[in-house]
């Protein structure tokens, strides 16, 4: 169980890492995330590979 009423507000967001060419929910990466050079296959859409480039904790497409 994850407490919600805490009033610190948590260090982490999490967003997802979605498949440009079908917009396929792939990963999941949190807003500190840094990733680049990551090359994976869209396996829950269009199958193509993609790279995966976050920055600042937000996915380049
Ligand atoms: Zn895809």
């Amino acid at each position: 169980m994850t407490d919600y009423s805490s009033p610190q507000i948590p260090a982490l967001r999490r967003s997802w890492v979605i498949c440009p060419y079908c917009k396929a929910k792939f990963a999941l990466h949190d807003n500190k995330a840094e990733c680049r050079g990551v090359f994976v296959k869209c396996t829950r859409g269009c199958g193509k590979e993609f790279e995966i480039i976050i920055v600042n904790g937000k996915q380049k497409r």
